[in-house]
């Protein structure tokens, strides 16, 4: 029996597949490489190049595999882009959710585990974070998410296919090995932008806004390593197929870090300058966005092994040294 990974040549997905297939999973992944890398998708998996809006392509890879489960990253996923052409994520997003939700009815396949954000909950007025805080997104990404979550729910009821939604804080770093990382074009988020310019490729770093109601006045964020997160996917699997219900975990660290707390954590394993100047606010950003993970620990047996920020930014540092083009090489 197969997973299907959709959006398997992404940063987040080409983790994921690389994970499944080193712990012996037969993975089949669906991606249209619009931002994503072939080079990323390990050679053990069959890959099918496609976009989940596309029924009868979708129809046609559930015909030639055995799929048990799916988890689905296919997505756009940048916050300004969404709120400049909220069309675009509803169309991708959710139109792209509701045709692999089709398909998976027709193919009688039950389990779906799937990237949601902490975009669904706007901005709580209380921090840590818990599945219990109200969703209230404010953008359109963060809507496009919720949407898919309560898609799912309905399909739960409806159909019996099972869900499983992470909804994730800030994914950074790479593989070890720095085989596989981050390969964004154009880059906007924040630990491969300071390592850009530790690598000479930008100028600067802007701090987006110094005057958040935070300690130092910048933002507040919760980073997770990308294989922790992967590492509970895999487990939401496992969860999924010993027949537990549908179900929504946060994924972070439980703990906050600022812009300038990144900055500072990225020139000491760096040992680079990283010059910064502060900048506006960028439109959306919430100040602060810490999880509590507990439920994902308690109830999925998660437990993170990157407990440092420091660790994180350096398997990023790894792959961003041996990769200062990202998969162009
Ligand atoms: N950020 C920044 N300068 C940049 C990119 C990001 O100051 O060039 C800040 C951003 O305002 C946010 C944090 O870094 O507070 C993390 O941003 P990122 O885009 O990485 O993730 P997000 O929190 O938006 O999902």
């Amino acid at each position: 029996m197969t997973i299907l990974v959709l959006g398997g040549a992404g940063y987040i997905g080409s983790h994921a597949v690389d994970q499944l297939v080193n712990q012996g999973y037969d993975v089949a992944v669906i991606d249209n490489l619009l931002t994503g890398h072939k080079a990323a998708v390990h050679s053990k998996a069959r890959f099918y190049q496609g976009d989940i809006r596309e029924k009868e392509f979708v129809q046609s890879v559930f015909q030639k595999e055995k799929i048990e489960g799916v988890i689905h990253f296919a997505a756009s996923s940048l916050v300004g882009e969404s709120v400049e052409n909220p069309l675009k994520y509803f169309n991708n997003n959710v139109s792209g959710t509701e045709i692999v939700l089709e398909v998976m009815h027709e193919f009688k396949v039950k389990s779906i585990v799937f990237s949601s954000t902490a975009a669904t909950y706007g901005e709580p007025e209380e921090n840590p974070i818990t599945e219990m805080t109200p969703t209230n997104p404010k953008n359109p990404y963060g809507e496009s998410k919720l949407m898919m979550e309560k898609m799912m729910r309905w399909c739960d009821e409806a159909y019996g296919i099972k869900f499983v939604a992470l909804r994730y804080f800030n994914v950074a770093g790479a593989k070890a090995d720095a085989s596989i990382g981050e390969d964004h074009a154009p880059e906007t988020h924040l630990i491969p932008i300071i390592l850009q310019v530790a690598l000479g490729q930008r100028e600067q770093l802007a701090i987006f806004g110094d005057d958040y109601p935070t300690e130092d006045g910048t933002c507040v964020r919760d980073y997770v390593h990308v294989e922790d997160l992967i590492a509970a996917h895999i487990l939401a699997l496992e969860y999924l197929k010993a027949g537990n219900p549908s179900n929504i975990f946060n994924l972070g660290s439980n703990s906050g870090y600022s812009v300038k707390q990144m900055l500072g954590a990225a020139r000491k394993v760096t040992k680079k300058d990283i010059p910064a100047k502060v900048a506006p606010r960028r439109a959306g950003d919430p100040g602060t966005l810490v999880a509590a993970s507990d439920k994902a620990k308690a109830v999925l047996g998660w437990q993170p092994q990157y407990t440092e920020v420091e660790e994180i930014i350096a398997t990023a540092w790894n792959w961003h040294v041996s990769h200062p083009y990202g998969y162009k090489e």
